[in-house]
């Protein structure tokens, strides 16, 4: 990316479609016009993971996603970790710090799909100005429609006991809690995100992403022996790799 020069005001927050005017100046050096006009989804945190700027490509994917208040809940100033529930906050937490601490650029594939169609992103995290914060990019790598014998209607059936959805934040799959290790593509809780959800792994991004956590909690959380899979009814990671 070709530099900009310094920063001593205001005038690269405008490049983007918000940004923490106190921060701008740590992104002396990246070409934020580009970053604006890009259409891939790109927000900036700093060294807190508080997220600080973001394209109109942040907001656009949210809305089409079911995420129409994304700037009240994930706007400046919010932790970009909210949006995750554990084990998935401090796997990212961890991966996120060590992307700062070592200034190495962090990547990993991410399922992002629509109500209808399979979406493979690759998220990349650059680390920008020595550390002080991150540049997240996610970038669209694979498309496909998914089969409707894949899709589920919303039911009961996926609420936990205290009334929760309980979605893959990878995959964003949700959780069948009448059928064991069993969880659902349903495209209504795509389209519409639900106040009431909480973000995990399912069985099968935790054992793809992270094996060593995987399989230690499938034994424990799911019941799942060494090497077994969840009767997931999608197919599975296609072309999916971690970039770690
Ligand atoms: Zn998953």
């Amino acid at each position: 990316m070709p530099a900009l020069p310094p920063s001593e005001s205001g005038d690269h927050a405008q490049a983007l479609a918000a940004l923490d005017a106190t921060f701008s100046g740590a992104l002396t050096g990246l070409d934020l016009a580009d970053i604006a006009a890009s259409p891939d989804p790109t927000l900036v945190v700093d060294g807190d993971l508080l997220i600080r700027g973001y394209n109109q490509a942040y907001i656009d994917f949210a809305h089409a996603n079911g995420l129409p208040a994304i700037e009240a809940n994930f706007g400046v100033g919010t932790s970009l970790l909210a949006a995750f529930s554990e084990p998935a906050r401090a796997l990212y937490a961890q991966a996120y710090r060590n992307a700062l601490d070592r200034q190495e650029v962090f990547h990993q594939s991410c399922e992002c799909s629509s109500p209808s169609e399979y979406r493979e992103y690759l998220l990349s995290a650059y680390p920008i100005a020595k550390g002080i914060g991150l540049l997240l990019c996610h970038h669209l790598v694979a498309a496909d429609p998914i089969p409707m014998s894949e899709r589920r209607a919303r039911s009961p059936e996926h609420l936990s006991p205290n009334d929760l959805i309980v979605q893959c934040c990878h995959c964003r799959e949700v959780r069948n809690f009448q059928h064991e290790n069993r969880w659902d593509w349903v495209p209504d809780l795509i389209k519409q995100m639900p106040t009431n959800v909480s973000h995990t792994f399912c069985p099968r991004c935790l054992d793809h992403y992270y094996p060593d956590l995987g399989e230690k909690r499938s034994r424990s959380r799911w019941g799942l022996s060494k090497g077994r899979r969840s009767n997931h009814p999608r197919a599975p990671m296609r072309g999916l790799r971690s970039f770690r």
